[in-house]
């Protein structure tokens, strides 16, 4: 049995008072049916940690540099992310695609000196709006599937999140049978290349205008472990049902 997971991605997002969430959430899910992880931004994720020691809950980055130090004026490793305390990683996030130009390949050398250095690592997928029209959905799925995952990854090190991009931020829900049919896809990917009982046991998340009001819905389709949420992440009133529906 997969444990499963809400992720939250408080994405550029929060100041120090946006602490308070945390222990308002830690107060809510003493001992959570689920996995609960905040990844705040990196200014908050020491102190996050600090805050979260002792709960439920466990912090993460939301992407780190490919290589462990040196002359990257403004970014952040791998290695300083456990440093801090954070024992997860969002990578390949679509706005870090589109904004930072990071290419599949760029992801899975990320998500490589992020196992190395010990973090789980969450790795984002998703079609565009013109691609699911174009109805190629589960060929871009398939690519960025093969070029984003390092064979270093594992049953434990490893989460797949499947993000439409059109879905973030905007309100918009694929339906149970198009996030079903994605979801498949990649459980049987990862079992074609990383053999039976890893592919079975990595965390599939969907994330998108994941919402209280739709979890639940989402939540029992076949092949959804848990969610990676947005907007709904960044108060513990609307984070809390969302983690309680798990
Ligand atoms: P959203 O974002 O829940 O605000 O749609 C999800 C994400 O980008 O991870």
């Amino acid at each position: 049995m997969r444990r499963k997971m809400a992720a939250g991605n408080w994405k550029m997002n929060g100041l120090r008072s946006s602490l308070d969430e945390l222990e308002a959430l830690a107060g809510a899910h003493p001992d959570p049916a689920c996995d609960v992880l905040i990844c705040p931004p990196a200014t908050l994720l020491a102190l996050a940690a600090d805050r979260c020691a002792g709960t439920a809950i466990r912090v993460g980055g939301q992407t780190c540099h490919m290589n462990v130090e040196g002359p990257h004026t403004g970014d952040i490793s791998a290695q300083m992310l456990r440093d801090v305390g954070a024992n997860a990683v969002i990578l390949g996030h679509s706005e870090r695609r589109a904004d930072h130009e990071e290419s599949s390949e760029d992801v899975r050398m990320l998500a490589q000196m992020a196992q190395a250095a010990g973090l789980q690592t969450i790795i984002c997928v998703g079609e565009s709006q013109f691609q699911r029209e174009a109805t190629n959905t589960l060929d871009i799925i398939g690519a960025q599937l093969s070029l984003s995952i390092p064979d270093s990854s594992t049953g434990e090190n490893l989460v797949v999140a499947y993000e439409p991009i059109w879905a973030i931020g905007t309100g918009q829900v694929p339906t149970s049978d198009q996030i079903g049919e994605v979801h498949d896809f990649i459980r049987a990917r990862l079992e074609q290349r990383f053999g039976f009982g890893v592919g079975k046991s990595v965390r599939l998340l969907y994330g998108g205008s994941v919402k209280a009001a739709n979890a639940q819905e989402i939540f029992d389709i076949s092949n959804v472990d848990g969610a990676l949420v947005g907007g709904a992440s960044l108060s513990a009133k609307d984070f809390s049902p969302i983690i309680a529906a798990l």
